[in-house]
């Protein structure tokens, strides 16, 4: 059987490469990796504007959406002020996650949002989120060195039976972590069934009544023991054949 393909919007940034200095779409490379080492095959879909108003010509395309990591969401798309510490923004990817996401989640697509994809998730349901943690929770381990992973690994408590729980396979789960921002009111729909041991912060949140709509904190693609993008990887091969 083919290999189901797991749509994974592009991140846009002004990049240097060979002679260029200039936009470009950069994914980090350890999304595609992980979705081939689950048994899938990653497709890397550029910031078309288009996609805002016809999503559905990007999801008929894939078999599941993979929404990555990446810069802060814009504080309009929740009617918030800038903090200071939100710093760059990229409204038009914002826009664009934002439309794919609505639409996958009435197509009942699979759906795993990382990071700032599980935060887009909740903005696209109508959720608020914190915009500088360490002025919440008072201290910064969710994310210690800016461009690594290194010394912020932390425990997030699963609840018993959530997709976020079975898809990680364990209750307590060791996560790679790097995110200031976190999500605040929930958006329409979810539920929590992720919490830090830290601090009690929202670390996984899920639809209960889609077959696979879930949002995780941390960074299952940097973390070779993680079946996470395992399990959004099976739901999208059972998602085709059904
Ligand atoms: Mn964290």
């Amino acid at each position: 059987m083919a290999r189901p393909l797991i749509g994974i919007p592009s991140p846009i940034e002004r990049a240097r490469w060979g002679a260029w200095d200039e936009p470009a779409h950069v994914l980090n490379r350890s999304y595609v990796d992980a979705v081939h080492r689950a048994g899938g095959a990653a497709v890397i879909l550029p910031a078309d504007p288009d996609w805002v108003t016809d999503p559905d010509q990007a999801l008929d395309l894939i078999d599941g959406l993979l929404l990555a990591g990446g810069v802060d969401v814009d504080p309009q798309f929740y009617g918030a002020e800038r903090h200071p510490e939100t710093k760059r923004t990229v409204p038009e990817r914002d826009t664009i996650e934002i439309a794919l996401a609505r639409r996958a989640l009435e197509r009942d697509m699979p759906l795993l949002g990382i990071c700032r994809g599980m935060q887009l998730i909740n903005v696209a349901l109508g959720g608020t989120l914190h915009q500088h943690l360490p002025d919440v929770v008072g201290h910064g381990e969710h994310r210690r060195v800016i461009g690594s992973f290194a010394n912020s690994d932390h425990d997030v408590e699963l609840e018993p039976g959530s997709l976020a729980a079975r898809a990680a396979g364990e209750e307590v789960h060791v996560t790679k972590s790097h995110h200031h921002q976190g999500v605040d009111r929930l958006g329409e729909g979810l539920v929590v069934t992720g919490r830090s041991m830290l601090d009690d912060l929202p670390e996984a949140v899920e639809i209960p009544d889609r077959r696979f709509a879930l949002g995780v904190q941390w960074h299952p693609e940097a973390d070779e023991r993680s079946r996470l993008i395992s399990a959004l990887v099976e739901e999208a091969a059972a998602a085709r054949v059904a």
